[in-house]
């Protein structure tokens, strides 16, 4: 759908209960018809703690004092192998900017588990890298990049990160991810510091205009011994009408329920599913580093997000009528007959 065509002031505020209601139905009536009634899974990955930046939103921030931690190749393969064995086809290698992962070290990564594992897809989400860096990468087998561009005002964008970061340099990694041949995810969080309606419209309209093949969105959660340890959490109902509008937007998106919904409600990302998302990213990160990938507090890290209840999830799936098939669920094309 043409991003003029939709009334997106009024969709995001509203309190006609119809209005949004419908604006959800319509969502999840146009992924079922793209994608079926299927959610992909991917396993998320959380390879390090260590990061060069200062995001001021971001809990694991240089500046914070936090025990740090690093997960080694044989870690990483390992949790690989369980993923595997659990059905996932798709492992999602997330981590703060950490220099100890050289592109030597990552390539050697990601083509072992490409060798291992031939039939999965790779997905990167390692922040902001050069060029190069990524050529190599995606040469080595990786398959998907996800870099949040945050907000696609530059003004809202120095307000989130200190001045050492550019709102340039970010929108160039996702033209030359795109460019290198990535399946290319971007987001935002809805709800930070500083966001409005107009900033809002900003994203909407560079998300229809770059058309990714991801947009991962999530709800604002303030991270202790951040700048903004203070302020309050993103809304729930507005980051689903957010995702809603992305699939009339985007109706070949791949869009995840993210964790940062499930922490702050527990039916969080079912609601996402009736709200057209399709994605879930369940944490196959090791028990015991889970807690310190603290991105935000009381981030969802215990057994409800613990790969091993995978076949909860896909009970849970099941009962509202939905498969979770052993896939990479790689970005489809749209193909609608009208
Ligand atoms: N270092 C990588 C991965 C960052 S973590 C990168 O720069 O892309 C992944 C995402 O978590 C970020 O892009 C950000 O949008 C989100 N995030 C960080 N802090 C958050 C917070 N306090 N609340 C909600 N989401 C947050």
């Amino acid at each position: 759908m043409n991003i003029s065509s939709l009334d997106i002031d009024y969709l995001l505020t509203t309190s006609d209960p119809t209005a949004v209601d419908n604006l959800f139905a319509e969502a999840a009536a146009l992924r079922n018809r793209v994608y079926g009634r299927t959610i992909f899974l991917r396993g998320l990955i959380e390879i390090s703690n260590h990061c060069r930046n200062n995001c001021l939103y971001c809990g694991i921030r240089r500046d914070v004092k936090t025990q740090r931690y690093r997960l080694s190749k044989e870690q990483i393969l390992d949790c690989c192998q369980t993923g595997h064995n659990l059905g996932f086809r798709t492992f999602v290698l997330q981590g703060g900017e950490d220099a100890w992962f050289t592109d030597e070290v990552l390539c050697d990564i990601v083509a072992d588990i490409k060798h291992r594992f031939p039939d999965c897809a790779v997905t990167l989400s390692l922040g902001e890298r050069g060029r190069d860096s990524f050529r190599r990468l995606r040469e080595a087998g990786a398959d998907r990049y996800l870099l949040r561009h945050e907000t696609a005002d530059a003004s809202h964008y120095a307000l989130l990160h200190p001045a050492e970061m550019s709102f340039e340099h970010r929108m160039q990694c996702l033209y030359d991810l795109r460019d290198l041949g990535y399946q290319v995810g971007t987001g935002f969080m809805v709800g930070s510091p500083f966001q409005t309606l107009d900033t809002l419209k900003k994203d909407l309209a560079f998300i229809a205009e770059f058309h990714p093949d991801m947009v991962g969105i999530g709800p604002f959660i303030p991270a202790d011994g951040t700048p903004f340890a203070n302020r309050p959490a993103g809304s729930i109902d507005l980051t689903l009408r957010l995702l809603a509008i992305l699939r009339l937007l985007l109706p070949d998106v791949l869009l995840p329920a993210t964790t940062a919904l499930g922490t702050l409600h527990p039916s969080g990302r079912e609601r996402a599913i009736a709200a057209g998302a399709n994605v879930i990213m369940p944490n196959l990160s090791p028990q015991d580093t889970r807690a310190l990938y603290s991105i935000y507090n009381n981030k969802l890290s215990t057994l409800s997000e613990a790969a091993e209840t995978v076949a909860d999830i896909r009970a849970r799936l099941l009962a509202i009528g939905f498969d979770a098939p052993i896939d990479r669920g790689d970005h489809k094309k749209m193909k609608l007959e009208n």
